[in-house]
This record gives C-alpha cells, sequence and structure tokens, in this order.
C-alpha cells in the first residue's frame, strides 16, 4: 500500500521498503524494511521473553530503568524533535511540547506503579473472617500498541510508557507516516537495556498492524479513526485479544454567558488550530451563549487571524501531516458553505494543497459534516445557543465523547459533568491530557479504556484476588460436613448482617390468578 506521504517499494533482493515523507516538501526522510507477519510474529517471540525478565525484576528496578529511560530521551529532546518535525511538518516547539508531556507522564509512572498496582489487604467480610484477602495487578506480558501520526511520541507513549511501566513488554507498530519516530524511541531505550527486547518497533501499514493484532499479544493499544478501529477489533477478536480504543472525537467549548470571552476566544483558536487541528482531543465545535455570541466572535475572528500555517519562522502551524486529509477538510468546509453556513476567517480558499489556513464557520447546520464528522483540520465551527442547556444537548448530540471544555466564571464544574464525554476542562482546553493522573479516553465512537494515570497502569494488567486461611473457622461453610443446624446458624447470621431494615416495602398485590394459570373472575 501507499500513500501520499509514505511509499512502499521492493529492492532488487525483494526487500519491501517503505519511504517516510517530509509533508512540507515531498523530500524523502527515512526508507525503513517493511515487516512481514513472520517477523511481526518473531519480534512478539522476542517481546515474550523480556517481558518474564522484566515482569521479574519488581518495581523498584523498572523505575530505576524508567528513569534512566527518562534522561536519555530528556538530553536527546531536540533530536527526537527534529525527526518529528520531519516526519510531521509540525513546528519544532509542537515537537518539544509534546516529548516534553510524554516525559512528565514517564516520571509519574515511575513513581505511580507500585502504589497503583502492588498488593493490597482487602477486609475479607464477616462470612470469611478467618481469611486474609488480598489484591494486585500483574503485567499481562506483551502489549502491542498502534499508533497514530499526529502526536507520534505523546500518543503512543500513553500507551507504551504505561504498558512498560506496568511491566510488561511492548511491540509497537507507528503509524506509516511516522516509523522514524517510532524507530528513534525504541533505540533511545535500547541504549538503556541493550540486551532484552523490551521495547520493539515493527514498520508497514494496515498489514503489518493486522499482522500485530493476529500475533501472540495479551492486549493491543490502538489510537486512531473509528473505522478502523472497528477492523482491529474484529482481527483481535480472532483470539480474544483485549483491545484498548482511542478513537478520535469531535469535541466541543462552551461559552457561558458569565465567561471571560478574552480567554475563551485565545483557548478556543488554539484548541482549534494547534497542530493543524490534528488533534483527537482538538476543538471543533463551540456553541456560545446568545448573550455573548457576537463579542465571542469578534475575539475569535481577531485571534484567528494572527494564527497561520507555513515553513516560515513565522509560522504557528505546519502542514496537514496526511495530506488526503486535506480533502476531508475541503469536503467538510465546501458542505458547510454550500449549505448556508459563512466563513468569518478563512474558509474554501484557505484549504491549499498541503497547508490550511484557519477556518472560522459560522451559522453551519447540526446536521452537515462539519458538526458531524471528525474534521482533523484547523477549522472550527461556532454556534449560538439560547443557554446553557441548549449548549449541553447540541455538545452531548455527537456519536463521539473524547474531550470537552467549559467557559463559565459560576457553573463550570455543573456543565463539565452534564457533558458525555471521558475528559472536560473548565477555563482551559485539552489540560487533562497534562496531568499525568488523570485518566485519558472516551465514550462512544471515541473508544473505551482508558490510558494516563491509575487507570491507565492497570489497563495493561490484570487483578489478581488471593485469599489465604489465617485460622480454623468456627463455622466452616465450604465443606459437605456442614449439618442443618449450622444452616439455621448462617440463616440468622445472614438476617442479622442484610435483614435489618425495621419496615419492608409494600409488595404489589399478586393477583390470585398468577397460581394457576388462570383467572378466577
Ligand atoms: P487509521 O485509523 O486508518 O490508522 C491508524 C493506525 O492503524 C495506523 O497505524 C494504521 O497503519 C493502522 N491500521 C490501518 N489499517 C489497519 C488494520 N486493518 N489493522 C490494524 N491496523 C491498521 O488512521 P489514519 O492515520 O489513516 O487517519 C485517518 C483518520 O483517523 C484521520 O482522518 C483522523 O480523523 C483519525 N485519526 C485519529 C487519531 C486520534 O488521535 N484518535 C489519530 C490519527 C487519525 P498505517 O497508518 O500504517 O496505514
Amino acid at each position: 500500500m501507499s500513500t501520499d506521504m509514505s511509499t512502499e517499494t521492493s529492492t532488487s533482493e525483494g526487500v519491501q521498503t517503505l519511504e517516510s515523507l517530509s509533508p512540507a516538501t515531498g523530500d524523502v526522510v527515512g526508507v525503513h524494511r517493511i515487516d512481514t507477519a513472520e517477523s511481526v510474529d518473531a519480534a512478539v517471540a522476542r517481546a515474550r521473553e523480556a517481558s518474564k525478565w522484566w515482569a521479574g525484576l519488581g518495581f523498584d528496578a523498572r523505575r530505576e530503568v524508567l528513569g534512566q529511560w527518562r534522561s536519555v530521551l530528556t538530553r536527546r529532546m531536540a533530536q527526537l524533535a527534529d525527526v518529528v518535525h520531519q516526519e510531521t511538518g509540525k513546528p519544532h516547539g509542537d515537537a518539544q511540547l509534546e516529548i516534553g508531556l510524554a516525559l512528565d507522564h514517564l516520571a509519574w509512572i515511575g513513581s505511580h506503579a507500585e502504589k497503583v498496582l502492588g498488593r493490597k489487604r482487602v477486609s475479607p467480610g464477616l462470612l470469611m473472617a478467618n481469611q486474609a484477602a488480598s489484591v494486585e495487578y500483574l503485567p499481562l506480558g506483551v502489549v502491542g500498541v498502534i499508533g497514530p501520526w499526529n502526536y507520534p511520541v505523546f500518543t503512543p507513549m500513553g500507551s507504551i510508557a504505561y504498558a512498560l511501566g506496568a511491566g510488561n513488554a511492548v511491540v509497537f507498530k507507528p503509524s506509516e507516516l511516522t516509523p522514524g519516530v517510532g524507530i528513534w524511541l525504541a533505540d533511545s531505550l535500547r541504549e538503556v537495556v541493550p540486551d532484552h527486547d523490551l521495547l520493539q518497533v515493527v514498520i508497514g501499514s494496515g498489514e503489518t498492524g493486522a499482522a500485530l493484532c493476529r500475533a501472540d499479544i495479551d492486549k493491543l493499544a490502538f489510537t486512531g479513526s473509528t473505522a478502523t478501529a472497528k477492523l482491529v477489533m474484529a482481527t483481535c477478536a480472532e483470539n480474544l485479544t483485549p483491545v484498548l480504543i482511542e478513537a478520535g472525537g469531535k469535541d466541543a467549548l462552551l461559552v457561558d454567558e458569565d465567561a471571560d470571552l478574552v480567554a475563551a476566544a485565545d483557548a478556543a483558536a488554539w484548541g482549534a488550530f494547534a497542530n493543524a487541528g490534528q488533534t483527537c482531543t482538538g476543538i471543533e465545535r463551540v456553541y456560545v451563549h446568545d448573550k455573548v455570541h457576537d463579542q465571542f466572535l469578534e475575539e475569535l475572528a481577531r485571534r484567528a487571524g494572527t494564527v497561520h500555517a507555513g515553513t516560515d519562522a513565522g509560522a504557528q502551524i505546519g502542514p496537514m501531516t496526511m495530506p488526503s486529509q486535506v480533502d476531508v477538510v475541503r469536503r467538510h468546509v465546501a458542505d458547510a458553505l454550500a449549505r448556508g453556513g459563512r466563513a468569518v476567517v478563512g474558509g474554501a480558499d484557505a484549504v491549499g494543497d498541503r497547508f490550511i489556513q484557519p477556518t472560522v464557520l459560522v451559522d453551519v447546520p447540526e446536521d452537515s459534516a462539519a458538526v458531524l464528522e471528525e474534521t482533523f483540520g484547523p477549522t472550527v465551527t461556532v454556534r449560538r445557543v439560547r443557554d446553557m442547556d441548549e449548549a449541553v444537548e447540541l455538545a452531548n448530540a455527537s456519536r463521539y465523547g473524547l474531550g470537552s471544555a467549559v467557559f463559565s466564571q459560576k457553573r463550570g464544574p455543573e456543565l463539565a459533568r452534564r457533558l458525555r464525554t471521558g475528559m472536560t476542562s473548565i477555563n482551559s482546553v485539552i489540560s487533562f491530557a497534562a496531568v499525568p493522573g488523570l485518566p485519558f479516553g472516551g465514550v462512544g465512537d471515541s473508544g473505551f479504556g482508558r490510558i494516563h494515570g491509575p487507570d491507565g497502569l492497570k489497563e495493561f494488567t490484570y487483578a489478581k484476588a488471593v485469599t489465604r486461611v489465617r485460622f480454623k473457622p468456627a463455622l466452616n461453610l465450604t465443606t459437605f460436613d456442614r449439618t442443618p443446624e449450622q444452616d439455621t446458624l448462617v440463616a440468622s447470621m445472614l438476617t442479622a448482617l442484610h435483614g435489618r431494615a425495621t419496615q419492608l416495602p409494600k409488595m404489589p398485590r399478586r393477583p390470585l390468578a398468577t397460581r394457576g394459570g388462570r383467572s378466577r373472575a
């Protein structure tokens, strides 16, 4: 397979290779050997061996290794940012920012893994009072990660680092648009653990991804589109391999009548246009209270006018990393304009061959592609609402449910709670992704499962429950030697334990007819 920003070719020896191209210039920035199903299986087998060693190390030694890896990543941050810049086209500063966030998560994992996953005592309850009960969270073994190109460090590291922190080995298939970043990450960990295949990379397109799904892995963490997520799930189902799905969103920002409008417009612009809109939790829809709509729109238009996409030093955003996405954005903008929408900033002419300039659309019908589908470009729709109830209703009408944002002085927490999304930022955008202790993930078409935080660590483990007899029980419940007297005692105990409600609810009268199945009347 070939896409516009990577091409697959064959050498004279018949080896399939993949060329990674710069989305800004089309230059070849790397050539990589494509993995076959056999080489994917071999990588997973090596990972299996490494996983045994890694799981056996325990929390302290793993924290030490992850800490050393963090140091390597930190000291080589500029090199890694260069590779990200070459393969995605995003500005160097943005690449550095996503690496910085990944480092912060790595530090959190090191200092929290034992607390979250380590063995904990659990109350055995009265009936099992003679037992000691405990639970711990053990590594699954080998985790497969299929990653995207939009944040080729931060997003896959949400799975890779948490899976490693929980004691697993990882086989990672980066997007075919960003193979160099994946290889760089694996090489940097190999500097710390040269003798163990703790993190390996397999290269290729969807076929390689499918081979990873079919391989002998214990879980598959996927980030990408909802459509591909369904294929991934179907393939993983063949071996009952569990999956974690992070499948994008259509995030809404709500602006209440008492909001700080300058801050809201600034955040909306950044949320919508940063990384050229290629952010799963990017702001794609804004719902603004009638009383402040015009003022907000004016401020957002002013802000959007100061942002431009390009390769010059002043450009805040780069090219579209996946050029076929340009057609998606063009279709959404054209459809919005054809159906009565207006472009306050940008518009049809803003969509170029590789670069898309910020676009703000108003009066766009709620059933148009620009409102329903993931646009994944630097565009945003703004709609006036009569109150925040309408804003919540429209925001929740999406099939997606990843992130959201609320700007309000008084009602932030209340509105946040009513939004059917996995995460909400109040008076900022996307902040939840940068808090390592918070889970990241969505509902509906945005997928299920969580990366980040305690949930993200547990996602790559299985709960192991253990009971141990501490002393001989006065009343042994699990024996065939139980007597009728003991059963009577158990009944009294159960009544004392669970039947203490003083007044029973009135049961509806059962019609006499139900007994014999015939009505007497
Ligand atoms: P896809 O969902 O098509 O691909 C995501 C990953 O899955 C890639 O690594 C891809 O490999 C791999 N893959 C493709 N087919 C299969 C398969 N049958 N089995 C296993 N793995 C497979 O996303 P794209 O990158 O093509 O982007 C398409 C759309 O997805 C975007 O327009 C955007 O809307 C959304 N998206 C969402 C992201 C998010 O953060 N949630 C991130 C990126 C995209 P390869 O790329 O090598 O073909």
